[in-house]
């Protein structure tokens, strides 16, 4: 596989949280990023703490529209001259029990992270396939796609739809040489969105504690005593499509400092 000073990469998601750890890292490995998200603004604004539009460009792209999806991948290889690897990060989370949790949260929630990422796997795909050069494909899924969390039916089983996604293109795809991995993040809790807009709050709420003691309880909990931040993250990133992991496609690394094992 080529060094990630050669590659091109387009991050979902990355103007915010763990996205934009992982676009920062792989350009500062020399990989030239493209930061799409749904603000272009904010993407852009990203883009430029990584460099000049030479290294780093941001897009607008919601990635339940699959003209937009396109538009992005057009705009990647226009820009860089090709596409050696897809992070799909984009993702909200609504955190509801069941009885509060409704066909329009079901749909939002699956919408963004289930069909948004097969829409940029399969744009993403047709490039990788017509290069023929290999190349990576992410998923940032989530401890919640194999262990029950607190009141989040549809973000748990939207992480459990996009962890079968890996499996199946891991298959499809490695027919043409491309990797297909899976990362498994727990309690980002610093720097993520998510956490701001509400999860963070519920989390707290059903934890009994202050929501600014959450970052320090996840860490508690975890084997390692550990808090999980953005970068730890992009480094699973960065590694999984570096030469030395070549040989590894279909797996999910858990970055959590150890919680799924306990
Ligand atoms: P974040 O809110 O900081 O980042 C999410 C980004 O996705 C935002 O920039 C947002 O604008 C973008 N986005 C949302 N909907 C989009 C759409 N339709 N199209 C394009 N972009 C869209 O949150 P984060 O914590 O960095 O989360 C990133 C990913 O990591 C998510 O998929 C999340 O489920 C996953 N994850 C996070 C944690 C955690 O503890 N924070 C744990 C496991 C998994």
């Amino acid at each position: 596989p080529k060094s990630h000073a050669s590659r091109v990469a387009l991050v979902t998601g990355a103007a915010s949280g763990i996205g934009k750890a992982i676009a920062s890292r792989l350009a500062a490995e020399g990989a030239c990023v493209v930061i799409a998200d749904l603000d272009l603004e904010k993407a852009q604004a990203a883009a430029a703490e990584l460099g000049s539009t030479d290294v780093a460009i941001g897009v607008q792209a919601n990635v339940t529209d699959e003209a937009q999806v396109q538009a992005a991948i057009e705009v990647t290889v226009l820009a860089f001259g090709g596409l050696d690897l897809v992070v799909n990060n984009a993702g909200l989370a609504l955190s509801k029990p069941l009885l509060d949790t409704t066909a329009e949260d079901w749909d939002l929630q699956h919408d963004v992270m289930a069909k948004g990422s097969f829409l940029v796997s399969k744009a993403a795909a047709r490039v990788l396939i017509d290069q023929q050069l290999g190349g990576d494909v992410i998923y940032i899924s989530s401890k919640n796609s194999v262990f029950a969390g607190p009141n989040n039916i549809a973000y748990s089983a939207t992480k459990a739809d996009q962890a079968h996604q890996v499996r199946l293109l891991a298959v499809e795809l490695g027919k043409h040489g491309v990797k297909v991995n899976g990362i498994n993040p727990d309690g980002v809790v610093r720097g993520s969105g998510i956490f701001a807009a509400g999860w963070g709050a519920n989390r707290a709420n059903t934890y009994g504690i202050k929501e600014e003691e959450l970052s320090m309880f996840y860490a508690q909990r975890t084997i390692l005593k550990r808090e999980v931040l953005p970068e730890n993250v992009a480094n699973a990133v960065y590694v999984l499509t570096g030469p030395e992991l070549s040989h590894t496609t279909g797996l999910h690394i858990p970055v959590d400092a150890g919680v799924a094992a306990a």
